[in-house]
């Protein structure tokens, strides 16, 4: 990795700091910081933060670092259902990085080719099989590489219904030193727990005000509609806002069939009296239009919108579109992330790691043309302008 000549020392301690990878991608230092409400704190399982605290390193805003055993082979079953229902084809973009065809670099993080004039091609890392989701020591050290890459904060999307394990998060965050920030709420129509269709709204808001009250939450997500927005789906989006009304936490959702429902789900937030301010509408990457007409009026809203499946082979079709947003003004209200959960993906299976938003997307937008002050933006302050809020209830222990 020493291959620079120029100031190990300053490169070592730029690595310490976890800052390394993203001081070489975006020189942003003498950018202007962002200003946050008095008393706003980013609320992660070890402990609050001034939004200030974590200027030093990338958010990334949508990931998973917990999951059930065999929760992504539900996903990939029910995705395929649904995009048959869509007449989308079975491999679109708009499946998980896990759907991907095997067995190609394609899918892994713009791996260097082999072959390099006299260089034996390096072989592949195995893939570990069974569920790195709940390998503490596989994800401690995938923490630990994206915060050597120069991520400084990463928001777990899961939640109970998708058998997310807040004990695990908090062991990998704290052997890591990666503050991660949990999550609360139900997922998708698939995968509600079979009560939720007899509850009332209000039933709703109260077992997720007992998520939020069980464990350190600093978002209120992923929560989305599947394939066209369900009756349950409307109530848990009713309920979620109304917890946000309770507390403060900012909201993220997942759109299932790309741009569907999207505008409906802000809709529903925002009849309950959320402030668009306060959300992002996700999976908009997934949604490849090049008029960006839904973004756009997503954004003239207030909202953010989620272009966080980044890092991969939909990087093409995203980029056109993030340029085409951000030429038209729209920098503020645009979030990358990965949307991570599959094992080829991570680091020691050879692929981009959590990192991949900022280490392989970034540098595609940048030689697109997008400055370093705008990418800072996206990277470093729109997630946090986000995630900061002043709580109304105490964090539990
Ligand atoms: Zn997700």
């Amino acid at each position: 990795m020493q291959r620079d000549h120029g100031a190990p020392t300053r490169r070592q301690a730029l690595s310490m700091l976890g800052a390394g990878a993203a001081a070489a991608a975006l020189p942003g230092a003498a950018i202007a910081q962002p200003t946050f409400p008095r008393g706003a704190v980013i609320r992660t399982l070890l402990k609050d933060f001034a939004p200030e605290e974590l200027a030093g390193g990338a958010t990334l805003f949508h990931e998973h670092m917990s999951l059930r055993d065999g929760f992504l082979t539900d996903w990939n079953r029910y995705a395929a259902e649904a995009r048959t229902a869509n007449a989308i084809p079975g491999g679109a973009a708009a499946g998980r990085g896990g759907a991907a065809p095997a067995g190609g670099a394609a899918g892994r993080g713009g791996a260097p080719a082999a072959g390099r004039a006299g260089a034996a091609p390096a072989p592949a890392p195995a893939i570990p099989q069974g569920n790195v989701l709940a390998d503490e020591k596989f994800m401690t050290e995938e923490m630990s590489i994206a915060r050597r890459e120069g991520i400084g904060c990463i928001v777990d999307a899961g939640h109970p219904d998708m058998g997310r394990d807040v004990a695990f998060l908090r062991r990998i965050s704290q052997a890591s030193g990666l503050p991660i920030v949990a999550s609360a709420g139900f997922y998708t129509q698939p995968f509600y727990p079979k009560e939720l269709s007899g509850w009332s709204e209000q039933k709703i808001f109260d077992e997720v005000m007992k998520q939020v009250r069980a464990n350190p939450t600093g978002a209120l997500g992923e929560i989305g509609s599947w394939d066209y927005i369900t009756r349950e789906e409307r109530k848990v989006f009713r309920a979620i806002g109304k917890v946000h009304l309770a507390t403060n936490i900012p909201i993220f959702t997942h759109t299932g069939i790309p741009g569907k429902s999207a505008l409906e789900q802000l809709d529903l937030l925002e009849d309950v009296g959320v402030d668009p301010r306060h959300v992002v509408i996700g999976h908009l990457g997934n949604l490849n239009d090049p008029t960006t007409e839904i973004q756009r009026a997503i954004i003239r809203r207030g909202a953010f919108i989620g272009f966080d499946r980044q890092g991969g082979t939909g990087d093409a079709s995203v980029l056109a579109m993030a340029v085409s947003l951000i030429n038209a003004g729209y920098s503020d209200n645009l979030m990358f992330a990965s949307d991570l959960s599959s094992t080829r993906e991570m680091k020691q299976a050879g692929g981009g790691g959590y990192s991949k938003t900022l280490t392989v997307f970034v540098p595609k937008i940048k030689a697109a043309g997008v400055s370093d002050e705008v990418l800072h933006k996206i990277m470093y302050d729109n997630p946090r302008r986000f995630l900061a809020f002043v709580p109304k209830i105490a964090r539990s222990a």
